[in-house]
């Protein structure tokens, strides 16, 4: 029988066979799927949600992957304005905020748009428009491979950091299986970033409708191709290669003069944009950077994948981007999405 392959898991489309595939539909699944991947003595599967972060090994792995399909919202009264929102891991992120948006309910809405399932949301704390999942975590269900059991982790234990966190540091370790978000029935959070506030048409500082907001979040991706269009010419990506790079206050004050956008992230740190980085030695949209990879036709920061892209090709191009703004800028950059599978 074919394997599956990684390819058919991820956005990118790339990646070779997966030895064992298990998809997990219901909560009820997990226990089976524990003894399955005991029974092959692997320590830990690979699991995936969307595949939307990730650049699979074009030799596959050797070993179980496991595939979150688990959907489900439930929510909890914890006063007149908190809920708690409990959602199963294999939740589609986008379905999450829609839903949020309609109850009006707050602290998710600028997560609109970004792909993928919640269960992987906290792995790199993801967030955008200054809004980032730590904002409204209030604690995780996970599967702990290490002492083979269940476990509650609060969000002060996952270390959520800029785009990192526990999960992403000790790969393998943890499998989340349920995210609990409190929120809160008020408008949306005051806007913080400028496009948004533009693309809404009010000052920074504005708490908009959590609808509005949310519609206005699509629009704005949409407009500069941060949604993934799955039959679109640049639909093989994992969304933006480089995390923007930490910088000094040197080379920040440096930089901004130059022109180059440079922002404080949540935890303070200054922070400069990897996308103005790679315009500014070279690469443009629709740069073709390799055989089957390109810049995707809005950003210099999404690599695109085409008919004879390798994921070692495509590393390799990651690897290209980096030392040309490193040899230009002495900025080093750092890539985003996780290598999933055998690289050697
Ligand atoms: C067009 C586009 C735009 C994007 N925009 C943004 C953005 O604005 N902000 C942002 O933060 N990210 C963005 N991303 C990246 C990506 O969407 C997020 O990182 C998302 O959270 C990944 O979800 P996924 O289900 O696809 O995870 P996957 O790619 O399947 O997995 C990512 C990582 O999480 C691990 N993982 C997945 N599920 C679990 C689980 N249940 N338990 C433990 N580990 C798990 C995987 O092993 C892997 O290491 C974008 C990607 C694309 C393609």
């Amino acid at each position: 029988m074919p394997s599956t392959t990684l390819a058919s898991l991820t956005t990118l489309r790339l990646g070779g066979p997966a030895e064992h595939v298990l998809t997990i539909s219901t909560p009820a699944d997990w226990a089976d799927a524990v003894r399955a991947i005991r029974h092959t003595n692997e320590q830990a599967p690979v699991v995936l949600g969307h595949g939307s972060n990730v650049i699979a090994s074009d030799a596959g792995h050797p070993g179980t992957v496991v595939v979150m399909n688990t959907r489900g919202i439930t929510a909890t009264r914890v006063d007149d304005t908190t809920v708690n929102v409990t959602v199963q891991a294999g939740h589609p992120l986008t379905e999450l905020t829609a839903w949020a948006a309609a109850e009006h309910l707050a602290g998710i809405e600028c997560l609109a748009g970004i792909p993928g399932t919640v269960g992987a949301a906290p792995v790199q704390n993801a967030g955008a428009y200054g809004q980032q999942i730590s904002d409204t975590l209030d604690h995780l269900t996970v599967w702990d491979w290490e002492t083979d059991r269940m476990r509650t982790l609060p969000a002060e234990a996952c270390q959520l950091q800029h785009r990192n966190s526990l999960f992403k540091t000790n790969p393998g370790r943890w499998t989340i299986l349920a995210v609990t978000f409190h929120l809160i029935r008020s408008p949306a959070a005051p806007v913080v970033y400028q496009p948004l506030a533009d693309e809404l048409g009010v000052h920074i500082g504005t708490r908009p409708p959590v609808a509005e907001a949310t519609s206005a979040v699509l629009a704005n991706r949409h407009r500069r191709g941060l949604l993934l269009d799955a039959h679109g010419p640049d639909a093989r990506q994992a969304g933006s290669v480089f995390l923007n790079p930490p910088v000094t206050t040197t080379q920040a004050a440096h930089w901004s003069t130059a022109g180059c956008p440079v922002h404080a992230d949540s935890d303070g740190q200054l922070r400069a944009s990897a996308g103005w980085l790679l315009e500014h030695v070279g690469y443009s949209p629709g740069h073709q950077v390799a055989d089957g990879i390109r810049c995707s036709g809005q950003r210099a920061l999404t690599l695109t994948a085409h008919d004879e892209a390798t994921a070692t090709g495509f590393a390799q191009a990651l690897g290209e981007l980096s030392a040309r703004v490193e040899s230009t800028t002495s900025i080093r950059l750092h890539p985003e999405p996780v290598l999933v599978g055998i690289w050697q």
